[in-house]
């Protein structure tokens, strides 16, 4: 009931959940100075989260990491650093097919990025008819109390009209960075628990 007949897509395996034991795909999408790296940086356990040689742990765009969420083992695999703004359109659109979810991140502090974030918002519902795609909806920067140009309320009512999550982080601060990480991997198991229903 997901693939739509239009779709690009409908020939591949989009939609469709991972093998069993198979890695999550995870996709980082936003507007490029949102936190993406940052993020990337925490998952991959860099010590300081704001330090850009995670690269060693990881390859330059893709990080695959076994983590436990409510007690079960899950192995994520990121992916980063496609600047949504300069590739082309076909590029762009490969990556954001690539995913079984998405964390889709705009700054509080950057209302062009919210605007950004409703576009590939709009994009990924395109690309990914799957109803129940994991997606999350992440308002990041949150530490920056001054300079806020999105407020908490307005993150949460476009989640709500885009029939996401939502949640407000801030990578500086290490604050709810595992929260979200861990919402798609809730949001996953769930999706796979009604399948297997
Ligand atoms: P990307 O372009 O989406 O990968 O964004 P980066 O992760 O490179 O972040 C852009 C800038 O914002 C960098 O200088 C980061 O240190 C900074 N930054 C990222 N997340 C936060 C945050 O939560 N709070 C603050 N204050 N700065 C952040």
């Amino acid at each position: 009931s997901w693939s739509s007949s239009d779709s690009v897509i409908s020939s591949d395996s989009s939609g469709d959940l991972p093998e069993p034991g198979s890695p999550y795909r995870v996709v980082l999408l936003g507007a490029s100075g949102v936190g993406k790296t940052a993020f990337t940086s925490i998952f991959a356990g860099a010590a300081d989260s704001m330090d850009s040689d995670y690269s060693e742990l990881c390859g330059d765009e893709v990080c695959e990491k076994d983590i436990e969420v409510d007690g079960e083992p899950a192995t994520l695999t990121l992916f980063d650093t496609w600047d949504t703004e300069t590739d082309s359109d076909w590029a762009q659109e490969r990556h954001m097919q690539t995913g079984d979810a998405y964390l889709l991140l705009y700054s509080v502090t950057d209302r062009a990025s919210f605007l950004r974030a409703s576009e590939l918002r709009i994009t990924l519902r395109r690309l990914r008819p799957a109803q129940h795609t994991p997606i999350i909806l992440v308002g990041n920067k949150c530490d920056l109390v001054r300079r806020r140009e999105v407020s908490v309320s307005e993150g949460r009512a476009c989640a709500a009209v885009f029939d996401c999550k939502f949640i407000e982080t801030s990578a500086a601060m290490q604050h709810n960075v595992w929260e979200a990480f861990n919402g798609i991997v809730r949001q996953l198991r769930l999706r796979r628990d009604s399948k297997e229903a």
